[in-house]
């Protein structure tokens, strides 16, 4: 926990250069129940040969992600192939040639490669730099199937991704809005924030369906009388329907706009688009908002209160507001409340999408992405002669591409490729139709089971913190941090995730018959080397051979001109969703546990909800005494996708509502995308919800 790398799990960023335990202003002591569950993860010891031998893949199959986690490392190179009952252990060079061949063998546009958010700026850059290379522009990270729609609409608003701010703003800021999020379970240091704001006086506003205890009320470690009475979070908790997010943000700004509450110099000087907005939003009738939103009229009145009384605000939001087949048009709801009040481009205010996975923003900044930026694809061209390639699939669209037998090869650099998709029976039968996968992993998951190709090569990875040398990872407020590295903690064959990725590039693009090669790639299995090209070539990462932790230049705004054509942030009108829902169906949506992160599961109990199993759906009392249930009934939860069996838990949502844990649920996620994130809606499924029987009875 004291060494000098950047914390695995959450994109909160603690740790790096100045120690673990320490957040990028310096504050100490920070750390979480999460980031310790991954640190002793990744301490255990390897899996024996002799477990894969006697264990066959389809016993593994049966277990729970929490069951394979608790597996231990894997310490050698495996393979399972058409026909095998079970993974084998193989040498790296067999390992490394079988990939070789496999990717040789394809043609680019049959293939894909896979990112998650673990992997260093390093391995990222180097991953899409041999994609792209070969010659494939499908070059996807895990952020599709999460925060994708904030980029998206980030960049419609003001011309850049990621968050508007800096860490120091949440200091300065006297109201936090938290929308869509759970922090409290999933980046639990980002509620110190929350309660130093409110011991200066500041105020948190939360939505979110569920009433979230930790919320609601949590302890903070780090400070003594929090951790012994616990600490209020939320002044004011509105639950809205699920879905309901478009409508409550209209409600906010009309409420604002009617008692004058928008900062009209700033609207003018410095957005356009706003005219259009106020006249949607002010044809729109309360009555419409509260009911589509579900939120009473107090409710919205007090809240928007909060935001009148504030002088600085920070939006905050996570995959409450991604996850919908309207995620986009979420977010610029969101930011056009945020424009009305002046409250972007400004100290202590701004837009914070609350990213998952440690290294996640980084990953996408190195361009592994199917569309790279302009500036980005230019300096790939100039400095290596990589010729513009076509637009890459997105994520989903892979998965299609696999189904219908047009992926001959895939390489997946960390993650859960099949336990982070809809439709988890449709995933499992696409990336099963792919000739050749190859998975860059340090445990097993779901992934190496359901999703795996006729023949799997696994290769197994070091974890940041094991590394020989240093790595660089970006936070959710566009710092980079630096990691030292450190020693293997289990016994094994494992590699540096960039000496694999070098090891592959040289197989797949070899020297040409003569000898000469496009890459020296011997020269880019140094991470020094390979900052030095990211600096050269990466959009605002100049700094990042100087071996120093920097803010990435040019994203984040404390001055209200913004690099979009005209210098100004844009308002842009968002229409209602429809949802065309049958009467006696409830809204769904998944989410994660306290003792989770991402598809890994590291306990089945989750404290805060008092829920102690996975196949749980939890809704409210009213619902429960409607459909003839109680607590701990066994029933069956039925979508137009698939159908699970769960035990009823009584929790305070608004009625109407459920809630059922991911990835387990994924069964009944259909595959609907929101139009333009492509990120499919696993926060909104329409479900039926029966008393179970037993089969025949
Ligand atoms: S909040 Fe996130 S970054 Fe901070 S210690 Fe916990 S998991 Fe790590």
């Amino acid at each position: 926990m004291h060494s000098r790398n950047a914390c695995k799990t959450c994109a909160l960023g603690m740790g790096g250069a100045k120690g673990g335990m320490r957040n990028e202003a310096g504050h100490f002591p920070e750390v979480c129940k999460k980031s310790i569950q991954a640190q002793a993860a990744d301490m255990q010891g390897a899996i024996p040969e002799a477990f894969f031998r006697e264990t066959p893949i389809g016993k593994l199959a049966w277990l729970s992600p929490r069951e394979l986690e608790a597996l231990g490392r894997l310490a050698f190179p495996l393979i399972a192939e058409p026909g095998d009952t079970h993974y084998r252990r193989i040498g790296w060079p067999e390992a490394l040639d079988r990939c070789g061949e496999a990717f040789r063998a394809a043609q680019p546009d049959e293939t894909f490669v896979y990112a998650s958010g673990r992997s260093s700026n390093e391995a990222a850059f180097l991953l899409q730099l041999v994609a792209r290379a070969y010659g494939t522009p499908h070059v996807h990270n895990c952020s599709f199937y999460c925060h994708q729609a904030s980029g998206v609409a980030l960049n419609d608003v003001y011309g850049s991704g990621t968050a508007s701010l800096v860490l120091e703003d949440l200091e300065q800021a006297d109201l936090a809005l938290v929308i869509g999020a759970n922090p409290a379970s999933n980046h639990p240091r980002l509620i110190t924030q929350l309660v130093q704001m409110r011991r200066r006086g500041g105020k948190i506003l939360v939505i979110n369906p569920l009433k979230e205890l930790g919320l609601v009320r949590f302890r903070v470690p780090a400070l003594i009388s929090s951790l012994i009475f616990g600490s209020r979070i939320a002044d004011t908790y509105l639950q809205p329907h699920i879905g309901g997010d478009i409508a409550l943000l209209k409600a906010l700004l009309k409420g604002v706009l009617e008692r004058g509450g928008e900062d009209r110099a700033y609207l003018a000087a410095h957005t356009t688009g706003f005219e259009a907005v106020r006249a949607d939003v002010e044809a729109a009738s309360w009555e419409d908002l509260a009911e589509a939103s579900g939120v009473s009229r107090p409710g919205i009145d007090a809240a928007v209160s909060a935001l009148l009384n504030a002088r600085r605000g920070v939006f905050l939001w996570a995959m409450g507001l991604t996850h919908h087949a309207h995620g986009v048009d979420n977010i610029l709801a969101l930011s056009n409340l945020a424009l009305a009040r002046g409250w972007l481009g400004r100290p202590g205010t701004g837009l914070l999408p609350i990213r998952g996975h440690s290294n996640v923003q980084g990953v996408g900044s190195m361009g592994v992405a199917p569309v790279m930026k302009e500036a980005f694809a230019k300096k790939l061209q100039d400095l290596y002669g990589i010729g513009p390639l076509p637009e890459g699939q997105h994520t989903f669209a892979s998965l299609e591409a696999a189904a219908e037998g047009r992926v001959k090869a895939c390489l997946q650099l960390g993650g859960n490729l099949y336990g982070s998709n809809p439709d988890a029976p449709w995933a499992a039968k696409a990336l099963a139709a792919i000739p050749f996968t190859a998975m860059v992993s340090t445990k097993l998951n779901t992934n190496h089971l359901h999703g795996r190709g006729q023949t799997t090569v696994i290769l197994p990875a070091l974890a940041r913190d094991e590394e020989a040398q240093a790595t660089s990872q970006e936070s959710m407020f566009n710092f980079v941090r630096q990691s030292a590295g450190g020693r293997p903690s289990v016994e094994g064959e494992l590699k540096g995730e960039v000496e694999i990725l070098a090891e592959l590039a040289s197989r797949i693009l070899p020297p040409k018959e003569d000898g000469s090669a496009r890459f020296d790639w011997s020269r880019l299995k140094s991470h020094a080397a390979l900052r030095e090209e990211i600096a050269k070539s990466a959009p605002g990462y100049g700094e990042a051979a100087s071996g120093r932790e920097f803010q990435v230049a040019g994203r984040t705004f404390h001055t209200p001109a913004f690099p979009t054509p005209d210098g100004k942030a844009r308002a842009v009108v968002t229409p209602l969703p429809r949802f065309d829902a049958a009467p006696d169906t409830m809204r769904l949506m998944t989410l994660r546990s306290e003792g989770q992160f991402n598809t890994v599961v590291y306990e089945d109990e989750d404290l805060y909800r008092g829920v102690d199993r996975r196949d749980a759906i939890m809704m409210a009392a009213e619902d429960a005494t409607r459909l003839g249930f109680k607590e701990g009934d066994k029933v069956r939860v039925e979508s137009e996708t698939g159908a699970m069996t769960a035990v009823v838990f009584l929790v305070d949502i608004r009625p109407g509502n459920a809630a059922m844990y991911y990835p387990e649920a994924n069964v009944l996620v259909p595959p609907k995308l929101d139009p333009r994130s492509k990120t499919p809606a696993f926060k909104h499924v329409a479900v039926r919800v029966r008393a179970w029987k037993r089969e025949g009875g």
